[in-house]
């Protein structure tokens, strides 16, 4: 290699298509590596973009190379992370720098100024003594930590006098603490570990010493204390001088969970993006500069820039938040086992109730199994009780919507003073409205769905695009009076509850009325600290919580989700009514749980509530085997979409033209118009691919975008989807 030859650098850039695009560099970043941010020409434009290469080579003939501008400082991904997200890009079919741009958060791209945030908060139980102004003060502060300058605004008051209350002891001020949190404080897990706790730490330990990769399928019933089983593995690795990965579903994120682990480790990052640009940037920093042993975070956090990874776990691995369903389009949980491998660390995927594709992985020996099976601080699970609706409403004579018995266990939980957990997974007071006299529906003009009525606000809402309209007191189709509302959503349950059940105190936890992540948090406080009886919500109730005093856990219309049309409406069923199942009688107390459905016999859910998994899995294997879906056999989705339907029509049949031509033997379905033909004010088509394997749908796409990708044009979005969820 000749020093003569030219710098060039191969930046990766947010444009589909091509993984890079080459640049000179200049003399003064002669030291620019793999994976750091830079600043470059592109067209009439300057973007930021990734170095994705960068060695001395003679450029390309009859091109003039334009050069870096600029390089953002202290910015760098590490290899690891690297090597994994050019893995991650050629999976899932998008460019290189499309994926950097989908995983890195924007502050770190834009080189966000970084804010130190001073945070002040109270001390609880101060007993010292303060001028009667401070007194004033500290009982406007709320609990939790807020910003410096909002605490002035709030009370009212100057620097100078928060100020001093720091030097009185009743203020604590924190230079660097994340703002959004709400903490919770917890019990010391210091246990001595079960049997079945102890097993599984000294089989994942062995291949921490022999830094060997492997996936093990954490098979654990809820509460059997997966948990700690996690803390331990972690504490070694840390000791190691490593770092742990903790990823987690969505709405798993609590603060509960979060504190779990804080309570045993100093170094760690909650990953999610309720934070600041600034703090964002800030916590980005600290884990590259490997300032931070462990993170935890939903599906974006597998992309925090640890240096040397030791462990990373995947719990609730079967929960569908872990794929992303907008560009890059990945599964987090899958990532995680090729970055393990990767990085030869083991990786755990942790859950009560298996994914098909982990189940069945599990069962041809790639993964290896742990079980769990006690509970160590709760007891036997309960017996659930269930509730033909068919026969309930016979018997009341009406249509009813909670039956006598879940009205009657309620009113002993009022009575006893313990706490309860209603699940209905629908929002809003009723997801129909229609006229009695014509027949018209409340549809939403953009989507072609069914608006849902929100009484509180007197609003109709579409759950896709959030357009509202208010209640119409005239049917617009024939102009009479006679609209009326179908089917029950939590705002309505929590009506009717609150009226058969006087004295209880509710809870609603939805969309609605939790709004933010924080929102989510400070509800599910609220509820730990006895603030309501029962909390009534949708999923956002069901997973992740572990509550002593919660002894009565009620699913209303347990089978509405098997209505939907989509290959994983069984799965989805079944791990549902299994998680809940597990929720009541964590504490010392026996819990009830009671499931009311109109099909109580539908496998899903019967197998859920007698505890036969293996009779669930098995029957589904066998069904997706029949019907060629995953994990039988890799399934792809391709998905047109544009304002004008004739031009997504033909669109869609010209590209499908390709997906025919480039099949061997692979299913194509389609184009046909999709489930949701029309969202957010664009018609949509689509297609699916069904293939012998991963691997053969892989081999697929290459025969397919071997001339080049599938190219949006007139005003027509294509996107691909491998491994699909949403399909509809
Ligand atoms: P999972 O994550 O499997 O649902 P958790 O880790 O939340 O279960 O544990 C359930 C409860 O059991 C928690 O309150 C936890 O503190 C407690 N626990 C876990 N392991 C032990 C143990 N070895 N001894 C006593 N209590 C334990
Ligand atoms: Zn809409």
């Amino acid at each position: 290699m000749s020093d003569d030859l030219p710098l060039i650098a191969d930046v990766a850039l947010d444009v589909p298509g091509r993984d890079a695009y080459s640049y000179l560099v200049p003399p003064e970043l002669a030291d620019l590596a793999v994976g750091e941010c830079v600043l470059v020409p592109f067209g009439p434009r300057r973007e930021r973009g990734f170095v994705a290469a960068v060695g001395r080579r003679a450029p390309p003939d009859g091109v003039t190379l334009k050069a870096v501008l600029d390089r953002r400082a202290g910015v760098r991904l590490p290899p690891a992370l690297m090597d994994l997200i050019r893995w991650a890009a050629s999976y899932y079919r998008c460019s290189l720098g499309e994926f950097f741009a989908g995983v890195v958060p924007a502050p770190v791209r834009e080189g966000t100024a970084i804010k130190r945030e001073r945070m002040l908060r109270p001390v609880p139980g101060f007993a010292g003594t303060l001028t009667a102004r401070q007194q004033e003060v500290l009982k406007l502060l709320p609990p939790d930590a807020i910003p410096f300058a909002d605490a002035r605004r709030r009370a009212n008051c100057t620097g100078q006098t928060l100020e001093r209350m720091v030097t009185a002891g009743a203020l604590v001020l924190d230079e660097n603490q994340d703002i959004q949190e709400t903490r919770l404080d917890v019990k010391d897990e210091r246990f001595a570990l079960t049997d079945e706790q102890q097993a599984v730490v000294t089989t994942v330990a062995q291949a921490l010493d022999e830094a060997r990769h492997e996936t093990y399928l954490l098979y654990g019933v809820t509460g059997s204390g997966k948990t700690l089983a996690y803390l331990e593995l972690a504490e070694k690795v840390i000791a190691s001088g490593k770092q742990v990965l903790v990823l987690l579903p969505e709405i798993g994120l609590t603060p509960q969970l979060a504190a779990r682990f804080r309570r045993r480790f100093e170094r760690v990052v909650v990953w999610h993006s309720g934070f600041t640009a600034g703090e964002r940037a800030e916590q980005w920093r600290q884990v590259a500069q490997g300032e931070v042993d462990l993170v935890i975070g939903a599906r974006s956090a597998l992309f925090a820039p640890m240096p040397a990874p030791g462990l990373i776990v995947v719990d609730e691995e079967h929960d569908s938040s872990y794929k992303q369903d907008s560009t890059p389009r990945y599964q987090a949980r899958d990532l995680a086992i090729v970055y393990a491998r990767q990085l030869s660390v083991p990786v755990i995927l942790g859950t009560a109730t298996p994914s098909l594709e982990s189940y069945q992985n599990a069962r041809t020996g790639r993964y290896t199994v742990l079980t769990m099976r006690d509970r160590p601080a709760g007891g036997a699970l309960p017996t659930p009780t269930v509730i033909d609706m068919g026969e309930e409403c016979r018997r009341q004579k009406r249509h009813a919507v909670l039956s006598e018995e879940l009205v009657e266990a309620l009113r002993v939980v009022r009575d006893r003073k313990e706490q309860a957990i209603v699940l209905l997974n629908r929002r809003g007071w009723s997801p129909v409205v229609s006229c009695m006299g014509c027949g018209h529906a409340m549809k939403c003009p953009q989507c072609d769905v069914s608006l849902t009525y929100h009484k509180g606000q007197d609003l109709l809402r579409c759950h896709y695009c959030g357009h509202f309209v208010p209640l119409p007191r005239l049917c617009p189709a024939c102009e009479q009076p006679d609209l009326s509302t179908k089917g029950v959503g939590t705002e309505q349950l929590t009506a009717q509850i609150s009226e058969l059940v006087p004295g209880l105190r509710l809870l609603r936890v939805d969309a609605d009325t939790v709004g933010s992540r924080q929102g989510h948090a400070r509800v599910l406080k609220a509820f730990s600290k006895g603030e309501a009886d029962c909390m009534v919500g949708t999923q956002m109730v069901a997973k992740g919580l572990d509550f002593p005093r919660v002894t009565l856990v009620g699913v209303v219309a347990a089978d509405h989700g098997l209505s939907i049309p989509d290959f994983r409406a069984s799965e989805r069923t079944y791990q549902l009514v299994a998680q809940v199942a597990g929720r009541a009688g964590r504490g010392e107390r026996p819990g009830r749980v009671i499931v009311q459905a109109f099909d109580a016999e539908a496998p899903p859910i019967a197998c859920a509530l007698r505890g036969r998994p293996k009779t669930f899995y098995t029957a589904e294997i066998d069904l997706r085997s029949e019907y060629g879906y995953p994990p039988a056999g890799g399934l792809l989705r391709i998905l047109w979409r544009g304002e004008d339907a004739a031009r997504v029509q033909a669109v869609a049949e010209e590209h499908s033209q390709r997906l025919q031509a480039a099949a061997q033997g692979e299913v194509v379905l389609g184009p046909t118009p999709a489930g949701l033909a029309f969202l957010k004010g664009q018609h949509r088509w689509h297609a699916l691919v069904k293939a012998a394997s991963r691997g053969a749908a892989q081999q697929f796409l290459d025969r397919l975008l071997a001339d080049g990708p599938l190219k949006a044009k007139r005003g027509v979005k294509v996107a691909v989807d491998v491994d699909p969820y949403a399909i509809s």
